[in-house]
């Protein structure tokens, strides 16, 4: 396949003859790259299994790994997955958002088995980027949408980004700047009568806990864990990253985080966030990781960020950055 097409639309008012164009790619089969509030997804028809097959190739995605189903409202779910009160509930408060519920496929679920991996759950969601909505909507279908780029590696929050990782085999990519959260949903379980935790993300645990009582925490979590040959290795740039940095060595390169970044050594440096503010700090990381990750820096010292609140999420992608790799 030749290099994708890439098509930029107003993030706030997306071009309904482009939205339909994606949406027809979708409805026979094809893939479509399209941001969401978190990060780009790369979608396919989550009913079709040789679209959600197509899924898996173009990431080279193991097939045991599986996706998210994405779609507009919440009433397209009920025949999906199984809702209980507390998805209800969730649902009315951060619907649309970057929450995923994984429940109970349904008997006859339409998903395709190879999108929930042969697994009796499946993981859903309804993203509130407006090109995310209107392409939702305009298809009708559930969309199967992993983050856009090649498995394992850094999560795309730019088109540049999906055009540079996955240019040749998706159909269409939409392309609406960059990613307002820029960290990847956060991900609970509710297949049990206890409510885990499986991802950190923008939707905070504190949150989901005001709305339905405790959540626990996945055991495989690792912010839970000290191993790390624990830790599975994701989100991954080509150097090496280095956590709780103070400064940079020769040849390093300097992720940092707030007001006291120091200068001193490294060959290149870049700030999450020069307030301290988090948000600020999700949105940019990925990019920033993108940025950095240059064939002469051999590693990327990162500066600590606060392990509360959306530093949950960003220091778990770090972690996971940082794992030893296969
Ligand atoms: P991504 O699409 O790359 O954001 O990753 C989706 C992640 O959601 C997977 O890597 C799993 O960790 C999780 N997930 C999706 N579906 C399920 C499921 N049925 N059961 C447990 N975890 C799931
Ligand atoms: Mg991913």
């Amino acid at each position: 396949m030749a290099s994708a097409k890439l098509l930029s639309l107003n993030p706030n008012q997306p071009d309904a003859k482009v939205i339909r164009e994606a949406a027809a790619i979708l409805k026979k089969g094809g893939l479509v790259a399209f941001p969401t509030e978190t990060v780009y997804g790369l979608g396919g028809d989550a009913t079709n299994e040789k679209a959600v097959a197509g899924i898996f190739a173009a990431k080279g995605r193991p097939s045991f790994n599986p996706l998210i189903a994405h779609v507009a409202e919440a009433r397209q779910l009920e025949a999906l997955v199984v809702m209980d009160d507390r998805a209800r509930e969730l649902a009315e408060v951060f619907w649309p958002g970057p929450l995923t519920l994984i429940l109970p496929r349904t008997a006859n679920s339409p998903i395709a088995r190879l999108a929930s991996a042969g697994l009796p759950d499946l993981a859903v969601r309804i993203p509130s980027h407006p090109v995310a909505q209107a392409l939702l909507k305009e298809a009708g279908i559930p969309v199967a949408a992993p983050s856009a780029n090649r498995s394992g590696q850094l999560s795309s929050t730019t088109p540049l980004h999906v055009m540079e990782s996955l240019g040749e085999n998706v159909d269409l990519i939409l392309g609406a700047g960059r990613c307002p959260v820029g960290v990847e949903s956060t991900i609970l379980s509710l297949t049990k009568k206890d409510a885990v935790l499986l991802r950190p993300g923008a939707t905070t645990r504190e949150q989901i806990e005001e709305v339905i009582g405790p959540v626990l925490q996945s055991p495989g979590d690792p912010a839970n864990t000290s191993a790390p040959g624990q830790l599975q290795s994701h989100y991954a740039p080509r150097a090496r990253l280095r956590l709780n940095a103070k400064d940079a060595k020769e040849n390093e390169a300097l992720l940092g985080f707030g007001p006291d970044m120091g200068v001193k050594g490294g060959k290149r440096w870049l700030n999450l966030s020069p307030t301290g503010d988090l948000f600020e700090a999700a949105a940019n990381l990925f990019s920033m990781l993108h940025e950095l990750d240059t064939p002469d820096i051999t590693m990327i010292a990162v500066m600590p960020v606060p392990e509360t609140g959306l530093g949950l999420a960003i220091n778990d992608r770090l972690r996971r950055a940082a794992a030893p790799r296969e």
